[in-house]
């Protein structure tokens, strides 16, 4: 028993320390979506197949747009597959805890950040 006790002593730990040392995450992992206007042809394709009806289509500029409703989400990148181009993509952001559901609602464009749906 003490040999195992020494052993465990001096073993990696099992769970990371987060949130004090920034989690890494692997390719291709889904986070947060951004969106680019420059590629998007309106046709809401992404609205129509996401399977947890998170994305609604809104008027901006006079161009219909996606806005997503990230508290509805479940990440399942249903939108990008569908998009025929390619406007939506994946990030490695995935800290969304809030205690605002508004901040959760990505509008299309933004002052300062164009071409990214932006967090309000
Ligand atoms: S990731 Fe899935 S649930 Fe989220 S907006 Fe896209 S299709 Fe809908
Ligand atoms: S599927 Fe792509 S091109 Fe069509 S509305 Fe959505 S983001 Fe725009």
């Amino acid at each position: 028993m003490v040999k195992e006790l020494l052993a465990h002593l001096f073993k990696k730990p099992a769970t990371s320390k987060y949130p004090f040392v920034k989690a890494e995450v692997p390719e291709g992992f889904r986070g947060k979506q951004v969106y680019d206007p420059d590629l998007c042809i309106s046709c809401g394709l992404c609205s129509r197949d996401c399977p947890a009806k998170a994305i609604e289509m809104v008027e901006v500029d006079g161009k219909r747009s996606p806005l997503f409703h990230l508290d509805l989400c479940i990440f399942c990148y249903q939108c990008a597959e569908s998009c025929p181009r390619k406007a939506i993509k994946s990030t490695a952001f995935f800290e969304l805890a809030t205690t605002n559901k508004d901040s959760l609602v990505l509008k299309p464009g933004g002052p300062s950040q164009k071409g990214e749906c932006v967090q309000q």
